[in-house]
């Protein structure tokens, strides 16, 4: 695990100005109140809200809430009171830890029967704050990382189908793929495991019988689109083996026509090279029908937005891309919590969740 000392180095490389003593503070006031606690699989407990508070340095988030990850589960645990962590930390970050701690007191509450969209409703309602939902978020991502260190079986897959119908898509309509992705995948591997064992075998087969690697592939496109002019950068992600389930659900694939795993990403400077890029691949290569998807010009509702093509690339492989500048890729993967601005990030939450 990363002590505090990292977790404070981490918090300075992208913002040197964010409050370190508070941090500081918190970490030695959640250290007290959770001193006698342990987690599930035997770890002090201070553990789980440390590793809370490092996913959301990862999304670059304000000091207040990287407090908030530290003292999250100290009202609901611990002896402290709203008012102990008013009175340390202010009304901000109080109000904060509290607004988390209702959203578990909810999922306490809440019966096997209550509808997942009813109950989106309710955590939304309760959330006054965006950021007491990214906390929420933080703090369920690493619940779930550690799931299996849980005794009660029931819980288990309590938790597993609370992640897939409630928080999922709460991150889905922030426009937080990769915490989405990985609620998901975390949830299906509980849900499903067969079925994901059975995924990832053929995810094996695939990759030990293509000779062509990711790389060879990728320097092809950055080659081609140099000679045309433009600067790219290529990443490139493997499916999780739940989106590939959920396209195997819609019978869009079988399993066996699973030839594609490697997603590209090509990143350019602009707008206008986006759509350059694409004129480049449509004329070099041939593109397989329905694939196509231009998300630029109509955003998805969480304001995602790229280009999306499928082509029989290199060495004839299929390959997916998806085309992007550098900041919708930050997007793409931070989602609202990518241009961080309070006030801002608020107004662009409530008009998300006002279509939930
Ligand atoms: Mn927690």
């Amino acid at each position: 695990m990363i002590n505090n000392n990292e977790l404070i180095d981490q918090i300075k490389t992208y913002n040197k100005f964010l409050n370190i003593e508070t941090v500081n503070k918190a970490y030695n006031f959640a250290l007290e109140a959770h001193q006698n606690q342990k987690r599930e699989e035997g770890v002090p407990y201070i553990i789980h809200p440390v590793a809370v508070a490092k996913i959301l340095t990862e999304l670059k988030l304000d000091s207040a809430t990287i407090t908030t990850g530290l003292l999250h589960d100290t009202i609901e645990d611990t002896k402290v009171t709203y008012e102990s962590v008013k009175k340390e930390f202010g009304e901000e970050v109080a109000n904060l830890v509290d607004g988390v701690t209702k959203i578990s007191a909810l999922e306490n509450k809440a019966a096997n029967d209550s509808k997942a969209e009813n109950f989106r409703k309710l955590i939304l309602a309760t959330s006054k704050d965006i950021r007491v939902l990214l906390v929420k978020l933080a703090d369920r991502l690493h619940n779930m990382r550690t799931i299996q260190f849980v005794k009660d079986k029931d819980k288990i897959i309590r938790k597993a189908k609370e992640t897939m119908e409630i928080y999922a898509p709460l991150a889905d309509r922030m426009g937080m793929n990769r915490i989405r992705d990985e609620l998901e995948d975390l949830s299906f591997s509980v849900l499903n495991q067969p079925a994901r064992d059975l995924i990832n075998e053929r995810l094996r087969f695939i990759k030990n019988n293509r000779d062509d690697t990711f790389k060879s592939i990728s320097g092809e496109l950055i080659d081609l689109l140099k000679k045309n002019g433009i600067e790219a950068t290529i990443a490139g992600r493997e499916k999780t083996p739940f989106s590939i389930w959920r396209k195997i659900q819609n019978k869009k694939i079988s399993l066996e026509q699973l030839t594609d795993i490697i997603g590209f990403r090509v990143i350019v400077k602009n707008v206008e090279d986006c759509y350059k890029t694409l004129g480049i691949f449509h004329s070099k290569f041939s593109t397989i029908p329905g694939k196509f998807k231009d998300y630029i010009s109509t955003p998805k509702i969480n304001n995602y937005k790229s280009i999306h093509t499928s082509v029989i690339g290199p060495k004839k492989n299929r390959i997916e891309i998806q085309i992007r500048t550098f900041e919708m890729h930050e997007f793409a993967e931070r989602g609202i919590a990518s241009h961080w601005k309070y006030k801002s990030s608020e107004k662009i939450f409530r008009s998300l969740m006002e279509r939930i």
